[in-house]
């Protein structure tokens, strides 16, 4: 049952964060931004593939109270800077765009991890380039330690200790996204 291939929940080390911890922290995020962005239109970005779950529990969690947001555009960009390896290559690409116009409008990125920054960098200068009325980025976990640029962070969930994470939407060679908790994978399982 250690096959990486098949997302094995054998080849998890330690449970950082349960489902419960997750689903509480969304709920936080979701009161924080639905306040500031009470009555305006809002345009929420979530980047592919790791922030597909936060994306669609925040919105939905944004949707559900009554003093939210006027109207909630979604959308989703896709970048790689991992391709399939545990460490970022340094070199963010843009796989696929927003086809959603976000000049004048309030922009809400939605990213599942800031490790190095770069790709949370990359993405707020592309976006800031199209003029939104605003632009802020809400992101799940924190993983401070090998910061190269001070991008701001408006909205941040989980402070993530020094470890590459999976589940919840995060990958690690595409498996483990399922996991409903976020984990450590076991030494061995990472071969690069
Ligand atoms: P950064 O450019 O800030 O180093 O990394 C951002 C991207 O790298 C995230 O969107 C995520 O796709 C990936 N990443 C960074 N740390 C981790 C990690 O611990 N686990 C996983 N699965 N992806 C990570």
């Amino acid at each position: 049952m250690d096959d990486v291939s098949d997302g094995s929940r054998g080849a998890i080390e330690t449970q950082l964060f349960s489902a419960e911890e997750i689903a509480a922290t969304i709920e936080r995020l979701a009161a924080a931004i639905a306040a500031d962005y009470r009555g305006k239109p809002l345009v929420i970005l979530g980047v592919l593939k790791g922030a597909l779950f936060i994306t669609i529990d925040l919105a939905r969690a944004i949707a559900r109270r009554e003093d939210g947001p006027s109207e909630l555009l979604m959308d989703f960009l896709c970048v790689s800077s991992y391709g399939n390896r545990s460490r970022s290559s340094g070199e963010v690409r843009l796989l696929k765009d927003t086809s959603l116009l976000i000049a004048g409008r309030h922009v809400l990125l939605v990213e599942d991890i800031v490790d190095n920054g770069l790709t949370l960098d990359y993405l707020r200068r592309l976006l800031a380039a199209r003029g939104p009325a605003s632009l802020r980025a809400c992101v799940l976990l924190d993983k401070p330690y090998r910061r190269m640029v001070d991008v701001p962070v408006e909205y941040r969930g989980l402070h993530c200790p020094d470890a590459f994470v999976v589940g919840y939407g995060l990958d690690y060679q595409e498996g483990f996204r399922n996991l409903p908790y976020l984990a450590t994978l076991r030494p061995t399982v990472i071969t690069d």
